[in-house]
């Protein structure tokens, strides 16, 4: 039995790929963590430091908790910390970070908003299944018979209120919190929305955590039995720091590295462009061709003719019937099965087959039956989203 955690779960859903890298292989790379990444690390550190603090009873000044994460910042920066938004440089993360330690401190000083009964815990929910669930709270409090499981975010997007009651950490901590605490009737998830300096909460009712429970045991199902890892491409990847190695990025860092002369004449962007021109070519010669074969059709129709000669090639415009199957096919499969037609005139869904094959979903004897040969696929698509 393993111990999965939100990230574990979140990457694999997020790219099988990376997850492969990170929680099997156990690929490092050096110095890839992203400027958003290191400035939330300081900015929690600084938040714990408060806190723990205060149990000692010593109450930071704003300057002594701006000082401390000024001193963590300084010490921990690397200039292989990757800024993915050229527009902005290190000097603005780094003030972002204290304007919302500033607007936090003015928000709560002097916090005594909940009685806090554990910081950056470590702890493990067990699973029915016998699995274990990581649960790390960057604040647990309570109040007034009420336990608070809190998150502070630094990220630049405000979480909305849908997103807050789909999330599926905090929830999953505050089964952890009403397993542990006999006492905790109600739960309060509640994130700290620190670039908005605004709170959001939800609440679960105990079936919601049930379900939640047992969807994420499906998951951890599904990632025990994946024997697949592709790659997904998201905007995510910009932040992955796998980026370098992957294999859907790794011509693009190697061609950002080459002067404008050299990448034109990289044998890879000359395939892909004459084949995306070719592609252009072949979509607008259907169009027309499909336009012209319209026009031959009116033309034979208004003459009165059957082919229509050209000087090398001759063109027979022939009438035909088809079917069309009723969109409601209950009643003509049940017809069918009646008169004993059924296997005559249905076929095996190879789309279906197809799918549950490749993804492991289909009886084992039927799987035994079919074999499984290699393809590849070319797509062309934009290389920037707004391109
Ligand atoms: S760069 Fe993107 S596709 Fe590649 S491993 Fe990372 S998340 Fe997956």
């Amino acid at each position: 039995m393993a111990t999965y955690s939100h990230s574990k779960l979140s990457t694999f859903s997020q790219c099988r790929y990376k997850y492969k890298l990170q929680y099997i292989d156990g690929v490092k790379i050096e110095g890839a963590e992203s400027v958003e990444a290191f400035m939330g690390s300081r900015v929690h550190e600084a938040l714990e430091k408060l806190y723990k603090d205060l149990k000692f009873q010593k109450l930071n000044s704003l300057k002594d908790l701006l000082k401390f994460y000024r001193d963590s910042w300084d010490k921990s920066w690397t200039d292989d910390i990757i800024i993915v938004k050229k527009d902005y440089s290190a000097k603005n993360y780094k003030l972002m970070g204290e304007k919302y330690l500033t607007d936090y401190y003015n928000n709560y000083a002097p916090f005594d908003q909940m009685t806090i009964l554990g910081l950056e815990t470590q702890d493990r929910l067990h699973l029915p299944d016998g699995n274990h669930y990581h649960v790390r709270m960057d604040k647990l409090g309570f109040k007034n018979g009420v336990y608070y499981v809190c998150d502070y975010k630094s990220n630049n997007r405000m979480k909305d209120q849908q997103e807050a009651d789909e999330d599926r950490q905090l929830a999953m901590y505050s089964i952890w919190v009403k397993n542990t605490f006999k006492d905790a009737k109600k739960v309060v998830l509640l994130w700290h929305m620190l670039a908005f300096n605004k709170e959001v909460t939800s609440e679960r009712t105990d079936a919601q955590l049930k379900k939640l429970q047992d969807d994420t045991m499906a998951l951890i199902k599904e990632v025990e039995k994946a024997k697949e890892f592709p790659t997904k491409v998201t905007a995510l990847c910009d932040y992955c720091s796998y980026k370098s190695i992957c294999p859907a990025w790794k011509h693009d860092i190697e061609l950002e590295l080459k002067t404008a002369k050299e990448f034109k004449k990289d044998a890879g962007v000359k395939m892909v462009d004459e084949y995306s021109k070719l592609q252009l070519v072949k979509k607008n010669a259907e169009e027309k061709m499909e336009e012209l074969k319209d026009e031959i059709i009116l033309f034979a129709k208004q003459k009165g003719i059957e082919v229509v000669f050209g000087s090398n090639k001759k063109a027979a415009v022939r009438e035909y019937l088809s079917v069309v199957l009723p969109e409601d096919k209950t009643k003509l499969i049940a017809l069918l099965k009646k008169k004993g037609l059924y296997d005559v005139y249905s076929m095996i869904c190879y789309s279906r087959l197809n799918s549950d094959a490749i993804k492991g979903e289909i009886d084992s004897d039927v799987d035994k039956m079919v074999d499984k040969e290699k393809g590849y696929r070319v797509s062309l698509s934009n290389r920037k989203e707004d391109d």
